[in-house]
């Protein structure tokens, strides 16, 4: 940590609110505040929404309240390991640092451990629409987002029952679905190869034509508004009169009243630095789009096969999943990315895949596949927002709007307890 005398020479802005990282969940949490009346300033050494942001499937998944692991993941994991069509790898010689994330992430697949942790996430994800159309109407950003179901696709009926445990899930938390049989789904959409033979249409659910300009139109409205955006890497947080005040950049600093860490996948180092260790992990993941698909998919698909979505997107088809363990510093295996236009050719036999763009990004991953969302232990002025796994577009808005009520003296309208940094 730095003293007084470190940064007295830098140029100083101050704001009543900084927020670390300019993702789709900072930028949801300097939003909210800014409608709340906080002078706000938001600090990304990205421009916003270029980092995990940018490439995911764009599911609005209300219903994505199931954890990454469940019950019988043990018996599942070999064969995802050594199929190299699969959608897990591992990079070497990071996995073998993570063994005892693993051991905790693994423990976290009990039916006990399940059913906690969804009833947890269904606070963030049920309404998660409505929650991005209230934010991005203001920024001019809703023609961006659908309203519209997803097909969940299976081979067969007996697939589908095999993800059972799933769909009890989803229905406890009041998922509303429509089955399509293997008679009406050339009707409803002719492109899917008739290899599939049972659908089930997600009503509640919608999805984001560019996830990347979602982000960048909301930065917009926010700077509009008269919110700031630095550019630049938060390098330390500066403890001044007991308590973290001012941030440390190259070259200047921001002093603020309260803190907001929404650094995604990087988000650990920062919470160190002000006491709170995080067994913060990422799952990188990969997405290919293809620029001249020569189709599109009437409602994006979420190929239980290959576990990969394909999303109608205004710059292409987007194909996007796999689960990669290597860390934040290796660099992208993007012959591990050709797996998904494979899988496209399965999904629909008529895509064309010479044209397309690649991708990786980092999942911010904790073992028990909750974020982190509530104030610091340490620090009554700082709070973490960040660990948002795979549904981060999902729950951005709905967690800025409770850093905000936090950040506001509320008290919250659902249990913050499971999100809580201390849980470790
Ligand atoms: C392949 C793939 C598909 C996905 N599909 C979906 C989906 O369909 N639906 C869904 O809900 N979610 C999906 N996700 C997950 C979702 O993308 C993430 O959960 C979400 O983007 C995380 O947002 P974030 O704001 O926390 O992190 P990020 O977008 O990574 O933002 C964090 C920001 O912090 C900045 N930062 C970090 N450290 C510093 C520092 N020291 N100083 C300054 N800036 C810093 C970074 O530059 C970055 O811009 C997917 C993810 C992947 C990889």
């Amino acid at each position: 940590m730095c003293s007084i005398t470190d940064t007295a020479a830098r140029s100083e802005i101050s704001a009543t609110v900084a927020v670390i990282g300019a993702g789709i969940v900072g930028i949801s949490c300097a939003l909210h505040l800014q409608h709340a009346g906080f002078k706000v300033i938001l600090i990304d050494r990205l421009g916003p929404g270029e980092a995990t942001s940018l490439g995911n499937a764009g599911i609005l998944a209300s219903h994505g309240m199931i954890p990454v692991v469940t019950p019988g993941i043990l018996k599942k994991l070999p064969g995802m390991l050594f199929d190299p069509m699969g959608p897990l790898s591992l990079r070497w010689p990071h996995t073998a640092r993570m063994l005892p994330w693993f051991w905790q992430y693994l423990r976290n697949s009990s039916h006990a451990n399940v059913t906690r942790i969804s009833d947890a996430l269904a606070d963030l994800t049920i309404g998660s629409v409505e929650e991005h159309l209230s934010l991005a109407k203001p920024a001019g950003a809703e023609k961006l987002i659908k309203a519209e179901p997803t097909l969940s696709l299976y081979e067969n009926e007996a697939s589908y029952k095999s993800d059972d445990y799933a769909w009890k899930i989803r229905r406890k938390h009041g998922a509303r679905s429509k089955i399509i049989e293997a008679s009406e789904l050339a009707s409803f959409d002719p492109e899917l190869s008739p290899k599939f033979k049972f659908g089930i249409l997600l009503q509640d659910y919608g999805y984001v034509l560019d996830p990347l300009a979602l982000t960048k139109h909301l930065a917009r409205g926010f700077e509009a508004a008269g919110g700031k955006i630095i550019k630049a890497e938060v390098i330390d947080i500066a403890i001044e009169n007991n308590r973290p005040e001012r941030l440390i950049m190259a070259g200047n600093s921001v002093k603020f009243d309260r803190l907001v860490i929404a650094a995604g996948a990087w988000s650990a180092k920062l919470a160190r630095k002000l006491g709170s260790k995080v067994p913060l992990e990422t799952e990188r993941g990969y997405h290919i789009t293809l620029t001249d698909p020569g189709l599109m998919p009437k409602a994006p698909v979420m190929a239980t096969f290959g576990k990969f979505i394909a999303t109608p997107m205004s710059m292409g088809l987007r194909l996007a999943g796999l689960v990669e363990f290597g860390g934040l510093e290796a660099t992208p295996n993007y012959a591990r990315a050709e797996t998904l236009l494979k899988h496209a050719k399965i999904l629909f036999p008529n895509v064309r895949t010479k044209d397309y763009t690649q991708w990786m990004g980092h999942r911010p991953a904790l073992p028990d596949s909750l974020p982190v969302i509530g104030p610091s232990p340490h620090f009554a002025n700082v709070f973490f927002a960040f660990g948002h796994h795979h549904i981060g577009l999902t729950t951005g808005p709905k967690t800025g709007r409770l850093i905000a009520g936090l950040i506001q003296g509320e008290k919250p309208n659902v249990d913050l307890s499971p999100f809580s940094i201390d849980r470790f």
